[in-house]
């Protein structure tokens, strides 16, 4: 198989799976079933009595609609549906991708702990540790996201509840060796918890070692940047009651409108994803070939440092890659190519139908010395868009920045 067809062949498998997720019961013999649930909007559910209204209260872990603050059938429906695309037990949908990170940090850690979270996560996760969870008497060690198994060791404290992890990093797509975290993290009794919104539905995380999944369904699942709403995903009864109880306890849910339209996504996710990745795949090889470019920051691309861990734990690849110019070229000269675009938008965000660019040089907060890449470096989220059109886009960038 060609790299470009491996970058699509998770997507692709996922297809036969995605389009029964989730879909309505058709065993009333007397009326016809729409092919999709309706919206279920509402707070107040209704029983016949006490005895019914306790009886269905005490299956809280089932996924049962009890109150609409507990999540309405939309939301079960797609808790169903994202469990099973991990691999997993039981998921609790949540408020934001940001929400899941940090819910879920809440629940596996409490005062006088110690927590390990890669220097390369997602921006916002290092803010919530730096600033709440430090507050609640839990401190944050950031360490290398591609650090040797002695280093680990080296670093877990008897107070370690936590080994957060993200695979590919946010902006450095570090991989990380998730495995041999997870065997030390697992001997010194921690959880490993990992943000897997990139590898959702083409990594297996338990499978992997992980404890808990945690995704942003606002990229690829929703997909058509309109929802934002995240999950956790536990693969065990204990992890299942602790984290649902907490949820409760915080108020976490998604609306049923956005849950619909997230369920609406995922028919189309493998679809939409393969011809993204692919895509993705040829514009990145294309940049790795001009002189402008220093690095490209794809892990499925055979040079890329992580390449060997994509290979072994990924089916397929993101849409996202980060591109770093070579050192001669600034930061203002790298800003005047992304302001220059005219097919990527400029905002936050990835995984949508739409091709968007981002500055990594710059906004992006990194402990370690050198992690960050040294020429001025940017980030594209690879939209639907025909391959030669971004193409075409980049080309005239390039050309406009080799000339200033
Ligand atoms: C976008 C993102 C999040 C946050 O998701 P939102 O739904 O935007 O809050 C978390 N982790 C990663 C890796 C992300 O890219």
């Amino acid at each position: 198989m060609s790299e470009e067809d491996r970058v699509a062949a998770g997507w692709e498998r996922l297809n036969s799976l995605l389009v029964r997720l989730s879909r309505p019961d058709v065993s009333d013999p007397d009326h016809g079933t729409p092919v999709n649930a309706p919206v279920s909007r509402a707070s107040t559910l209704l029983f016949p009595d006490l005895a019914a209204m306790s009886r269905v209260g005490r299956r809280r872990y089932e996924h049962e609609p009890i109150y609409g603050a507990m999540g309405s059938a939309n939301q079960h429906d797609l808790e169903r549906a994202i469990a099973i695309i991990e691999g997993g037990t039981d998921t609790q949908i949540v408020s934001s991708g940001l929400a899941a990170c940090t819910t879920a940090l809440l629940v596996w850690t409490a005062a006088g702990d110690h927590c390990l979270i890669p220097d390369s996560c997602y921006g916002p996760t290092r803010r919530f540790a730096d600033t709440m969870l430090k507050r609640f008497g839990v401190e944050t060690t950031y360490y290398d996201p591609v650090l040797s198994e002695e280093a680990l060791h080296g670093l877990i404290r008897p107070n370690t509840s936590v080994v957060f992890t993200e695979s590919p990093g946010s902006h450095t797509f570090e991989m990380q060796d998730l495995p041999m975290i997870a065997h030390v993290a697992h001997e010194h009794g921690a959880k490993v918890l990992l943000d897997n919104t990139w590898g959702c539905g083409i990594t297996a995380p338990f499978a992997l070692g992980v404890d808990v999944s945690i995704q942003a369904l606002t990229k690829y699942p929703a997909g058509h940047s309109d929802a934002i709403l995240g999950a956790i995903t536990v693969a065990n009864e204990p992890d299942w009651h602790r984290l649902r109880d907490a949820a409760i306890q915080l108020g976490q849910l998604a609306g049923p409108d956005d849950c619909w339209l997230t369920l609406r996504g995922l028919r189309t996710m493998g679809v939409r994803l393969a011809r993204q990745a692919r895509t993705a795949y040829r514009v990145a090889q294309w940049l790795q070939g001009r002189e402008e470019v220093a690095r490209v920051l794809h892990p499925a691309m055979p040079d890329h440092p992580g390449h060997a861990i994509w290979s072994r734990d990924f089916t397929g690849a993101g849409p996202l890659f980060s591109v770093e110019l070579n050192a001669r070229f600034d930061r203002a000269a790298m800003e005047r190519l992304v302001n220059g675009l005219t097919r990527f938008g400029i905002g936050a965000s990835w995984g949508g139908y739409e091709s968007l660019v981002l500055p990594t040089t710059g906004g992006v907060v990194r402990s370690r010395e050198g992690a960050l890449p040294v020429g001025p470096t940017f980030r594209l989220a690879i939209g639907l868009d025909d391959a030669a059109d971004l193409i075409g886009d980049l080309e005239r960038g390039l050309e406009v920045l080799g000339r200033g």
